[in-house]
């Protein structure tokens, strides 16, 4: 599964609409400092509902929308993720499916929208599917900058042990290991305590 396509709409410095094709592999974004690179990795974290743990970079939500000084500010913001997904990673029997996030401006409040295929979906919903398919807010999908020094200078040997386990897909039979020895604990027990009844009683 890899990001086909970004949509925005007055996301950020991305006034109107504007499409970024992606391709499977690898895809290097270039340009000049301040002409909007990073934007895309935010319209990645506001899309995908995936900001709780990595920081946008906006003090509020209604600040992606675009504004500049020449024209009247658009009320809403939309971008919108197109995903291959023709080796079924999500759980979705299409070869493509799109999630997008909609914010939208009123006088005194803002809203803000997710949809799944052009269905409006909750951010539960959102993270489940995305979950599936091993993309997670706690996850390293996303990588911001300063997290490789992060990452490679300050954690200890364990922390990043943890990491690579995580992006394996190791922590999660690490964590299931823990659960069925909690479950043959309670049951070793048991079995002990019916032991004793069986001594008592023979
Ligand atoms: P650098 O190489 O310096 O990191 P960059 O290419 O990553 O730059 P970004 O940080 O993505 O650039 O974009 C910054 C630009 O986005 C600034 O010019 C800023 O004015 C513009 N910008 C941010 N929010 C908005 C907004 N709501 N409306 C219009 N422009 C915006």
């Amino acid at each position: 599964m890899f990001i086909k396509e970004i949509e925005f709409v007055n996301f950020k410095s991305f006034g109107k609409k504007v499409k970024i094709p992606f391709y499977e592999g690898f895809t290097a974004i270039s340009g000049p400092n301040g002409s909007g690179k990073s934007n895309i990795i935010d319209g990645i974290l506001f899309a995908l509902g995936l900001s709780g743990s990595k920081t946008m970079r906006a003090d509020k939500l209604t600040d992606l929308i675009f504004n500049d000084a020449k024209s009247k500010q658009p009320d809403f913001a939309q971008v919108t993720i197109t995903f291959d997904n023709t080796d079924r990673k999500a759980p979705v029997e299409a070869d493509e499916f799109e999630i997008s996030r909609k914010i939208k401006q009123t006088k005194d409040n803002y809203y803000s929208y997710y949809y799944f295929n052009g269905k409006a979906v909750s951010l539960t919903e959102v993270h489940e599917l995305l979950g599936k398919a091993g993309v997670t807010p706690e996850g390293y999908n996303v990588v911001m900058q300063g997290d490789i020094s992060q990452i490679t200078a300050k954690m200890s040997p364990i922390e990043r042990r943890k990491i690579i386990d995580e992006i394996a897909g190791v922590s999660e039979f690490d964590e299931k290991k823990q659960k069925s020895l909690a479950e043959l604990d309670i049951v070793k027990e048991q079995i002990e305590k019916i032991d004793i009844i069986i001594e008592e009683v023979t």
